[in-house]
C-alpha cells in the first residue's frame, strides 16, 4: 500500500492575497535572513572567545570584535522588530500609511525598505528635525 501523502510543510500564512502576500512574503523572507545574520554572528563570537582562552595577548582585540558584532547584533535586532512591527500592521490593515500623517507612503519606497513607517516627507522632516536639535544648542526652558 502506497500513501502518495505528499506533506508539504507550508507556513501558516496564506491569509493574504495579491499584492498584500507579495508584501507579507517579502518581509518573512527578509526577517529570516536577519536572523540567520545574527545566528552566523553569535556562533563566530562564541568561537572567537573560545580561542581567547588560547591566546591571552589577543584578548584586548578579540573583546573589540565582540563588541563590533555585538552592536551590529542590536542594530540586527532592532530591523527585526521593526520587520515584525510591518507585518502587524499588514495584519490590521494599516501597512504601508506613513505613521505621522496618514498618507500611502510611496510604493517605490516600500519596495525598497519594506518595514518603513514613514513616507518620504516625513521621514526627511524628522531627519531634518534631529539634525537640528543635534546641531541647535539646547533650548530646553524655551
Ligand atoms: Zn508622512
Amino acid at each position: 500500500m502506497t500513501t502518495k501523502s505528499k506533506k508539504v510543510s507550508s507556513p501558516p500564512s496564506p491569509i493574504f492575497r495579491g499584492e498584500k502576500k507579495k508584501q507579507y512574503e517579502m518581509l518573512v523572507e527578509l526577517r529570516d535572513q536577519l536572523v540567520d545574520q545574527i545566528r552566523t554572528i553569535s556562533s563566530h563570537s562564541l568561537s572567537s572567545s573560545k580561542q581567547a582562552g588560547e591566546e591571552l595577548a589577543d584578548v584586548g582585540s578579540d573583546n573589540f570584535n565582540r563588541e563590533m558584532e555585538l552592536g551590529l547584533m542590536t542594530e540586527e535586532t532592532q530591523r527585526i522588530k521593526a520587520i515584525e512591527d510591518a507585518i502587524k500592521r499588514l495584519h490590521d490593515g494599516s501597512y504601508g500609511v506613513c505613521e505621522d500623517c496618514d498618507n500611502k507612503i510611496n510604493p517605490a519606497r516600500l519596495e525598497a525598505l519594506p518595514y518603513a513607517k514613514l513616507c518620504i516627507n516625513c521621514k526627511s522632516l524628522r531627519e531634518k528635525e534631529q539634525r537640528d536639535s543635534r546641531n541647535a544648542p539646547a533650548r530646553i526652558m524655551d
